[in-house]
């Protein structure tokens, strides 16, 4: 029995090569002092990539064209600084031009890497 137009099997959303989106809650990286939380291995390499997309992010007063973090998913050696910024609800984001990760952090502000108080504001 089968009938024409049955529905596919479970179609992809995505189209093309998929880039991984990234959704983190910077708190689940840092310990009870806020410092980074994982000591070792993939999850504390994130870790350290996260902090520093939060710093690169937050600080309203690097000059134009300040390099990115080195995006932690590269294996090549050029044009893997990641392009950060804000989202309109205060998340930071980021993207990477060389392999199309991108992601969003959370509850970043208040870390040691959130360099937004520092800068001045008037
Ligand atoms: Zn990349």
């Amino acid at each position: 029995m089968t009938s024409p137009g049955s529905p596919p099997l479970m179609k992809m959303r995505q189209r093309g090569p998929a880039a991984a989106m990234y959704v983190i809650d910077a708190v689940h990286y840092l310990d009870d002092k806020g410092d980074i939380a994982p000591k070792r291995g993939p999850a504390r390499k994130l870790a350290e990539f996260v902090t520093s997309v939060i710093a690169h992010a937050s600080d309203f007063d690097r000059p134009d064209g300040t390099s990115g973090p080195e995006c932690f998913r590269c294996r090549k050696r050029d044009n893997r600084c990641v392009d950060t910024g804000m989202a309109e609800d205060d998340a930071v984001v980021w993207h990477c031009p060389a392999c199309g990760t991108e992601g969003r952090i959370s509850n970043w502000q208040g870390t040691f890497w959130d360099l937004s108080r520092s800068a001045p504001s008037d």
